[in-house]
C-alpha cells in the first residue's frame, strides 16, 4: 500500500511538473483565462491584462485547497438556448467553451474549479465531487481579484451590520463612489457589495458578480483592495442577521460554489447586454401558473404611511384603471389600517376595475426592530403558508416582502422558502430592504424583481438624494440593473416629491428624464410613483406614453454611456425600439438622430419626447455637418435632462 501511494504520488508530481499553464478562450478568441499550475487564474482580453495572477481555493472541514496545485484539466463546450421573460432579451444563446480544472492538496485531496468563458463573460465556480464525502463547510474561500495599477473603481460599500433605520442594514442601498481609485478605503471598512464595476485604465472595463446564490451558500463581496493579494472574495459578517446563522456556508457533496462572474469589454456595450447572470444557472422548479407582469401605482411612495387606508387606496386603484396599469402595491401596515376582512373587499373592489393586487410583508422575525407590519408572517413555513393559502383565497397575485437581514445562507434559505412556498399559491414575489438576486430571473418562475439600490424613497426623503438623482441614474445600467431586475420604483412627474406636491423636495430632473427611467431601469413589473392628481397636472404625452411603455423587453443595445455623467440604452419590444438618454453632467450631452436611426434601419422619422413635447421628427440623412439641418438631427439633453425616441 505505502509503495502504491508513493508511486501514486510519484507520477502525479512529475504531471504537475510538466504542464503548462492552461488556458481557455473564448468562442471568438478574444477572451482568455489562463491557469497556472499554483492555481492562479488570469484574465486577458485582445491580449490585454484584465485581470492578474489572482487567487483560486478554500478552506474547509475537508481541507485546505488554500495553496493548491493544479494537477488535471478537461475541456468540453457548451451550446445553450433559452427563453426568459423578465430580463434584458427575451431569446439568449449561450456559447461557452469549458475548463474544468483539478486542485489538488497536499493532503492528496482533490477539488475542482469550472471555468466558462462566452465572448465577454468568465464564469466560474468550485466543483466538489469527491465519493467519500457527503458534505462540505466551507470556512474562507482564497478567491481574489487583482486588477492593474491604473483600473478606477465604481463601487458601492458594504454597510455595519445592524445599523441604520431599525438596524436593518446591510440592504444594498448605499451610496457609489464614482471613479475612484484603487487605493482608497470603503467607506464602513467591510469592502463592497456586487455588482462591482472596474475601469482597466484605456484598456476595458470589467463588471464582477456572483450568481446562482440560493438555499446551498451565502452572499458575497469583495475586500477592500489590498495591493498584495488583491480584492478578496468575503463571507457575510458575523453580526449580520442579528447574529443569527452562521458565516461559513455548508452544502451537500457532490454540490458546487455559486457562480463568480467577471464581464469584459472594451466598452461597456458587453457589460450593458450580458446575459451570464442566467446563462449558468437552472429552474429551481417549473411552475404551473402563468404570470403576467405589467405596470402598477402604489401610493406610499409620494404619500406615505398615512395613505395605507381603505378610501386612498381605492383613489390608487382608480388612478391604475385609469393608465391602464394592471396593479396596485398596498404598502405597510395595511393589516392594521385597513384589516383582513376589508382587504377582502379591496380585492373585490380592484378586480372590479380590472386591477389586481400586491400586499407589503414584512421579512422578519426577530433580525431587526421593524414595526411596520404585517409581522412574523413569512420567516415560518407554517404561518406563511396559512397566509399565502388566505392571498390566493382573496385573489391577491404578489407579494412585496421587505427588511431582509443580510447575506447569511440563513437568510439566503428564507428567500428561497419565501419564492417556492408563494409559487405554490400562485404569487409572484418583489424584495425590498434585501440583497442583490443572483441569478433569480430564471431560477424561480414567480420571482419579479429586488430593490438592491438607492431606490426611489431616497428621493423622497431628502433633497440631496434629489440633486444627485440623475448622477445615480447613470449607474445602473452598467451596474446594478446589468446583473438583475431593479425594483427602482421611479417616473415621478409630481415637482415636488411629496403629496402636497408643494416646497421640499423638490425635482431636479425633467418630465422625459423621468420618462427616460421608464425604458432605462429594468423591471417586470414598474411600480410607477404616479399619484392620482398627476392625471390633471402632468403633460397628456408623458401619461400615454407611461399607458403604452413596456416592461418586458425582447432585446438591449447599448449605445453611449460613462458611469456617473451620461447613459443611452436602447430596448426593444416586438419591431419597435425605444432609446433611453439621460445626462447628469454639466456639459449637455448631444444625441445624434441619424446615428441613432443607423442603428435602427435609417427610419424616415422617429417619434422624440424631449424639451416638454412628444414629436414626430424627420431624420435629415443629407444634413451637412455644422449646417442648420444637422442641427435639427440633434437632441441637446442638459444636465438633469433625457429624451425617448421611439422607432418603428
Ligand atoms: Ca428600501
Amino acid at each position: 500500500m505505502k509503495k502504491y501511494l508513493s508511486a501514486l504520488c510519484l507520477s502525479l508530481l512529475c504531471l504537475s511538473l510538466s504542464a503548462a499553464p492552461k488556458t481557455v478562450t473564448s468562442p471568438d478568441g478574444k477572451l482568455t483565462v489562463t491557469i497556472s499550475d499554483d492555481a492562479r487564474y488570469s484574465v486577458s482580453l485582445d491580449g490585454k491584462d484584465i485581470v492578474l495572477p489572482s487567487a483560486l481555493g478554500f478552506r474547509s472541514n475537508r481541507g485546505d485547497f488554500m495553496n493548491a496545485k493544479v494537477t488535471e484539466a478537461e475541456s468540453s463546450a457548451i451550446h445553450d438556448s433559452y427563453t426568459l421573460d423578465r430580463i434584458k432579451k427575451g431569446r439568449i444563446t449561450y456559447d461557452a467553451n469549458v475548463l474544468i480544472c483539478t486542485l489538488e492538496n497536499e493532503a492528496g485531496d482533490a477539488v475542482k474549479v469550472e471555468f466558462c468563458v462566452s465572448d465577454n463573460d468568465v464564469a466560474f465556480r468550485y466543483v466538489v465531487d469527491n465519493p467519500r464525502w457527503a458534505s462540505i463547510r466551507i470556512f474562507e474561500e482564497a478567491t481574489s481579484f487583482v486588477f492593474p495599477e491604473s483600473t478606477t473603481t465604481f463601487l458601492t460599500p458594504q454597510s455595519d451590520a445592524m445599523i441604520g433605520w431599525q438596524r436593518t442594514k446591510p440592504s444594498y442601498e448605499e451610496f457609489y463612489a464614482i471613479d475612484k481609485p484603487m487605493s482608497e478605503k470603503s467607506q464602513y471598512g467591510h469592502g463592497y457589495t456586487f455588482p462591482c464595476l472596474f475601469k482597466v485604465g484605456s484598456d476595458g472595463w470589467a463588471l464582477v458578480s456572483e450568481t446562482g446564490v440560493d438555499s446551498r451558500y451565502c452572499g458575497g463581496r469583495l475586500s477592500d483592495w489590498d495591493p498584495e493579494g488583491g480584492y478578496r472574495l468575503e463571507f457575510p459578517m458575523p453580526e449580520e442577521n442579528d447574529g443569527n446563522g452562521t458565516v461559513e456556508p455548508a452544502f451537500a457533496v457532490p454540490g458546487a460554489t455559486p457562480w463568480r462572474t467577471i464581464t469584459v469589454g472594451s466598452t461597456l456595450k458587453p457589460i450593458a447586454e450580458s446575459t451570464v447572470t442566467w446563462d449558468v444557472v437552472e429552474p429551481r422548479y417549473v411552475s404551473k401558473h402563468n404570470y403576467k407582469f405589467g405596470k402598477g401605482t402604489w401610493s406610499w411612495i409620494l404619500w406615505q404611511d398615512g395613505s395605507i387606508n381603505y378610501d386612498d387606496q381605492v383613489k390608487f386603484i382608480d388612478l391604475a384603471a385609469a393608465m391602464d396599469f394592471q396593479y396596485v402595491l398596498v404598502d405597510n401596515f395595511w393589516d392594521r389600517n385597513i384589516g383582513y376582512d376589508r382587504m377582502e373587499e379591496l380585492v373585490r373592489y380592484a378586480h372590479s376595475k380590472g386591477v389586481d393586487v400586491f400586499l407589503w410583508y414584512s421579512s422578519s422575525g426577530y433580525w431587526n426592530d421593524i414595526s411596520q407590519s404585517p409581522l412574523s408572517k413569512m420567516d415560518s413555513p407554517v404561518e406563511r403558508k396559512k397566509e399565502m393559502k388566505w392571498l390566493q383565497s382573496i385573489g391577491v397575485k404578489g407579494i412585496k416582502v421587505d427588511f431582509f437581514g443580510g447575506d447569511k445562507q440563513e437568510t439566503m434559505r428564507i428567500y428561497e422558502g419565501v419564492l417556492s412556498d408563494a409559487d405554490d399559491y400562485g404569487l409572484m414575489v418583489i424584495f425590498h430592504g434585501c440583497t442583490l438576486p443572483r441569478g433569480w430571473e430564471r431560477m424561480y418562475p414567480n420571482y419579479v424583481g429586488s430593490e438592491a439600490v438607492r431606490a426611489s424613497e431616497n428621493l423622497v426623503f431628502g433633497q440631496h438624494e434629489c440633486d444627485i438623482e440623475a448622477q445615480n441614474a447613470t449607474l445602473h445600467p452598467f451596474i446594478r440593473n446589468a446583473v438583475g431586475c431593479m425594483e427602482f420604483g421611479g417616473c415621478f412627474l409630481n415637482k415636488f416629491l411629496n403629496k402636497a406636491n408643494a416646497r421640499r423636495p423638490i425635482r431636479r430632473t425633467t418630465d422625459e428624464f423621468e420618462l427616460a427611467t421608464a425604458v432605462l431601469f429594468q423591471n417586470p413589473i414598474q411600480n410607477f410613483a404616479l399619484a392620482p392628481n398627476n392625471l390633471e397636472d402632468a403633460p397628456a404625452y408623458c401619461l400615454d406614453f407611461l399607458r403604452d411603455v413596456p416592461t418586458t423587453w425582447d432585446d438591449i443595445r447599448y449605445i453611449d454611456g460613462y458611469p456617473g455623467k451620461y447613459a443611452v440604452i436602447a430596448r426593444r419590444k416586438g419591431g419597435r425600439w425605444y432609446v433611453s438618454a439621460i445626462n447628469a453632467d454639466e456639459a449637455p450631452y448631444k444625441l445624434d438622430l441619424k446615428a441613432v436611426a443607423a442603428e435602427f434601419g435609417s427610419p424616415a422619422s422617429m417619434t422624440v419626447l424631449h424639451g416638454g413635447s412628444q414629436q414626430q421628427k424627420a431624420v435629415d440623412y443629407k444634413a451637412r455637418p455644422g449646417s442648420k439641418a444637422a442641427k435639427a438631427n440633434t437632441v441637446e439633453i442638459a444636465q438633469n435632462d433625457g429624451a425617448v425616441i421611439i422607432i418603428g
